[in-house]
């Protein structure tokens, strides 16, 4: 025969007498309401039929998408995205074209020093760091890496300044690698529409790995970046304007499809 646990019974007696003499006995839990609709949908709510048409009509309407940043080579490519942490690409382009006309190298942007490279760079937020961050990933890409950028990843991601992200967007953008960058536009996009949920950005990353077909793999970061910037915006969601409102699974999108 099974024995009460009599400690048992004391813990729940306490509890309903403090629950007595607080005036909680036997209301119902309150629920809490609100008018906002949640920030994300229900996750892997994508068939994978639905996730291939989405990218089909992103193929269709940009076949060729394209990075905003300017650059001129992988060299330049990874100084901008260093330059673009927490900062618009807008922003970064109105002060790339003089460095990279000073420092389109390696070699010659450590040449330059970090006040000159300070100076150069001063529109752009976080600009003394990055000034650093430029100098000293210049200094050993000569020293180790001949000049030139690496295609490994973690070579890229031993640079000062370079984060996974940025070694994302250089590996896919300077080499052709099916690499998908998640910056806040796709981190947004990812965990709204219920495509990629995940509470990281290398979370919904890993996601969108596993979900996007191949063959839309390579452009897949600058379609969502896109389809984020001018579409799917943070505040105020363009529904009536997406080519996917049909597919999104976000209960809050403000078209009826
Ligand atoms: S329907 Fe609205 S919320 Fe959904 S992806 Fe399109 S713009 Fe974003």
């Amino acid at each position: 025969m099974a024995r009460k646990t009599p400690g048992r019974k004391r813990l729940v007696t306490k509890a309903a007498g403090k629950s007595a003499r607080s005036g909680r006995a036997n209301k119902p839990k309150a629920t809490k309401t609100t008018a906002r609709k949640p920030a994300t949908a229900s996750p892997s709510s994508w068939t994978p039929r639905e996730i291939a048409e989405a990218f089909r009509r992103f193929q269709a309407a940009k076949a060729e998408p394209k990075g905003e940043l300017f650059h001129l080579d992988p060299f330049t490519l990874l100084v901008a995205v260093v330059l673009s942490a927490q900062a618009t690409d807008a922003g970064v382009n109105k002060a790339t074209p003089a460095l990279f006309a000073v420092g389109p190298t390696p070699e010659k942007m450590a040449a330059l020093g970090e006040d000159r490279v300070r100076e150069l760079i001063k529109t752009i937020g976080l600009f003394r760091t990055k000034a650093k961050n430029v100098i000293l990933l210049s200094q050993k890409l000569v020293a180790e890496h001949g000049g030139g950028v690496p295609r490994e990843r973690a070579a890229l991601e031993a640079l000062p300044g370079v984060g996974r992200k940025t070694a994302n967007v250089v590996l896919n953008m300077a080499f052709g690698e099916p690499t998908i960058a998640v910056d806040t536009h796709i981190f947004r996009i990812g965990n709204r529409t219920g495509l990629a949920p995940g509470k990281t950005p290398f979370d919904v990353e890993q996601k969108l790995l596993a979900v996007v077909p191949d063959a839309y793999k390579l452009h897949a970061h600058h379609w969502l970046i896109l389809h984020g910037r001018y579409i799917c915006l943070a505040r105020k969601p363009q529904c009536e304007k997406c080519l996917i409102a049909d597919l999104c699974k976000w209960p809050g999108k403000t078209t009826a499809a």
